[in-house]
């Protein structure tokens, strides 16, 4: 793993042209809201769009389970010392039973073909060696938010 310096959004939108197929056909509606800052950080960018993907393809099948398409909004957000991801579906969210277990490794509620449970697991790996956080807000029937907080590289590097 080598970390470079990148720019968050090109990442976010490699991805997103990655699934744009699937958006398509299940009837998903990308919005993206993102900052107007550069969100330069220093990060390893094949381990990052790897996070992104698991965020993005969860959000996908919780889409589909739940109804006919959705919603996916990406917001950005620059803070002093930090930048600030939020990837946001509006499927079914979780109940706080299943909220709670998410992160575990081999936590799954979907069927062997779907899931192995080592997504999110791995996702909050990735994010601590890039020393930021991974939270999730979720409301059963009304959709699931995760948060990235990523370090900002320093202005003067
Ligand atoms: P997998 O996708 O293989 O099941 P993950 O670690 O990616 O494993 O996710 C674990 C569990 O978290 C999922 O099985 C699902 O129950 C729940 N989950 C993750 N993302 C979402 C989401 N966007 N909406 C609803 N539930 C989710
Ligand atoms: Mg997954």
């Amino acid at each position: 793993p080598v970390k470079t310096r990148l720019n968050v959004h090109e990442l976010i939108d490699n991805t997103l042209e990655f699934r744009s197929y699937v958006f398509k056909t299940a009837n998903i509606e990308v919005i993206r809201k993102y900052d107007q800052n550069l969100p330069w950080i220093t990060a390893d960018p094949g381990q990052l769009q790897q996070v992104f993907l698991n965020l993005v393809i969860n959000a996908e099948q919780a889409m589909r389970k739940a109804h006919d398409g959705g919603k996916l909004t990406i917001t950005t957000t620059r803070e002093d010392s930090f930048f600030s991801i939020c990837i946001a579906d509006d499927g079914p969210g979780m109940t706080p039973e299943v909220k709670a277990k998410i992160f575990q490794p081999f936590f799954t509620t979907k069927g062997p073909k779907d899931g192995t449970g080592l997504g999110l697991s791995l996702a909050m790996a990735i994010i601590l060696d890039h020393h930021g956080t991974i939270e999730v807000e979720s409301e059963y029937g009304r959709g699931t938010a995760f948060t990235i907080n990523l370090p900002m590289d320093s202005p003067e590097t």
